[in-house]
Order: C-alpha cells, then sequence, then structure tokens
C-alpha cells in the first residue's frame, strides 16, 4: 500500500484545541500514517505580523504534539528563512515520497475561501488531496466561483478509490468555533485559556511572557 501522509501547515500563534483536534481526526478519518505540522516561516496572508517567534512557535507545536506518535513537526518553512509558498512545499514533499504516496493537505473552511489568493493554487491539486476542517458559518456557496467549482468537481464521499492527489474531503468533525487571535487577546487580557491550549504549550506561554 501507498504510504498515506497528512500536512496541516498553519502560522500557530499559538497551537490550539482545534488544531489538535482537527490533525486527529484528520489521522483517523483518513487513516493516515503520519501527519507532518508544518508551522509557517513568514506568515504573508495576514497583514499584522505574528507575535510569536518562528522558533517559538515551532516549539510550540513540538510540545503540543508530544503525545501522539502520528503527529510530527516539520521546520522546513521556518528553514528556509524567506516566505514560504504552500505549493514549494507540496512540491518538495512530493519529491520526496514520490508518485504513488497519498499525499493530503489539511485546511479550515475559512482558509478554503481564500485559497484562489495563494499562489498557483490550482497546481495544490495536481500535488495532494485536499482535507477541509468545518469552521463555524462555513457555507460552499459563498466561496469565490472558482474555488466553489474545484469544490463541486473535486469532492468524494467514499474511499473505495484513493488516489495520490486531486480529491477533495470535509472532515466529519464537528466544528470548534476557536482562533489564535481570540486566543492572543484572551492571554493579552489576563484571562485563562486552560482547556483551549495545551498545558505545556500554556506553561511555555507563561514562561516565555508570550501575548502579553
Ligand atoms: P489566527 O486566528 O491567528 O488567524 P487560526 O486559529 O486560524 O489563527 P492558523 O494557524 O492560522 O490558526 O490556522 C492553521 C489552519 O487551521 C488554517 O487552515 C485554519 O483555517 C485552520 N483552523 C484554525 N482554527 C480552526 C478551527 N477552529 N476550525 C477549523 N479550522 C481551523
Amino acid at each position: 500500500m501507498s504510504p498515506r501522509i497528512g500536512v496541516f501547515g498553519g502560522t500557530f500563534d499559538p497551537i490550539h484545541q482545534a488544531h489538535l483536534r482537527m490533525a486527529a481526526a484528520f489521522a483517523d478519518e483518513l487513516a493516515l500514517e503520519r501527519v507532518l505540522l508544518i508551522p509557517a516561516g513568514q506568515p504573508y496572508h495576514r497583514a499584522r505580523g505574528a507575535r510569536a517567534s518562528p522558533e517559538q512557535r515551532l516549539e510550540m507545536v513540538r510540545l503540543a504534539i508530544a503525545g501522539d506518535p502520528r503527529l510530527q513537526a516539520d521546520d522546513r518553512e521556518i528553514r528556509r528563512g524567506r516566505p514560504a509558498y504552500t505549493v514549494e512545499t507540496l512540491r518538495e514533499l512530493r519529491g520526496e515520497l514520490g508518485q504513488d504516496a497519498e499525499l493530503w493537505f489539511l485546511m479550515g473552511g475559512d482558509s478554503l475561501a481564500t485559497l484562489d489568493s495563494w499562489k498557483d493554487w490550482t497546481q495544490l491539486f495536481q500535488l495532494a488531496n485536499l482535507a477541509v476542517a468545518m469552521r463555524p458559518g462555513f457555507d460552499w456557496q459563498t466561496l469565490p466561483a472558482e474555488v466553489r467549482r474545484e469544490w463541486q468537481a473535486r469532492q468524494v464521499h467514499d474511499f473505495s478509490n484513493r488516489t495520490a492527489s486531486g480529491t477533495i474531503r470535509s472532515l466529519a468533525l464537528p466544528p470548534l468555533d476557536l482562533s489564535a487571535t481570540r486566543l492572543r487577546a484572551r492571554l493579552a487580557s489576563g484571562q485563562t485559556a486552560e482547556g483551549l491550549i495545551d498545558p505545556a504549550v500554556l506553561a511555555y506561554i507563561r514562561q516565555q511572557r508570550l501575548y502579553q
């Protein structure tokens, strides 16, 4: 059987329970051997800069996934030292894993809604399959027309015919209303984030005095 590898890219500023729940559901639902969590080096999908350094975001990912052997932190985008495009990362992984590997890229519904602004976004489907985790408020009918077309044409609901790339599947996982932006605001105002962030990550945030 070909290897089945998941890729989960994000700013992870900080990594939170919705991310972890998504990564685990991703591995479970798609029977993945491994899920690579790849923190963005210099995110440019957002106007305001990240609050934690790339190294701190990577360390938080490492701490958060320590309990699940299927999840692995991958520092390639941080090592690149310049903004890294997802399409480049997937091309690199495809080169390493070979043409037969089943490659899955995971994103939230909000990211899908802006997919047409990503560099060479239509090439993503030649490189990987796409898994989408619903986020509260997601409505596929409001997707940009070109993304909606891909969503309709590529969606599969059963797995009798798994392919190395090219399909879209939404996770069955119920949406969870949680974002890093809201968590940073909570932490900055001195509120607790217990239960929303992994305890080891929370201890690291306190120790490093992040998001104050
Ligand atoms: P921010 O609030 O800083 O934008 P975020 O919480 O969206 O951060 P990111 O690191 O930007 O976290 O997200 C990485 C990926 O995880 C993105 O594809 C995003 O859509 C997805 N994601 C994050 N939180 C959720 C959630 N609650 N439900 C579904 N997808 C999510």
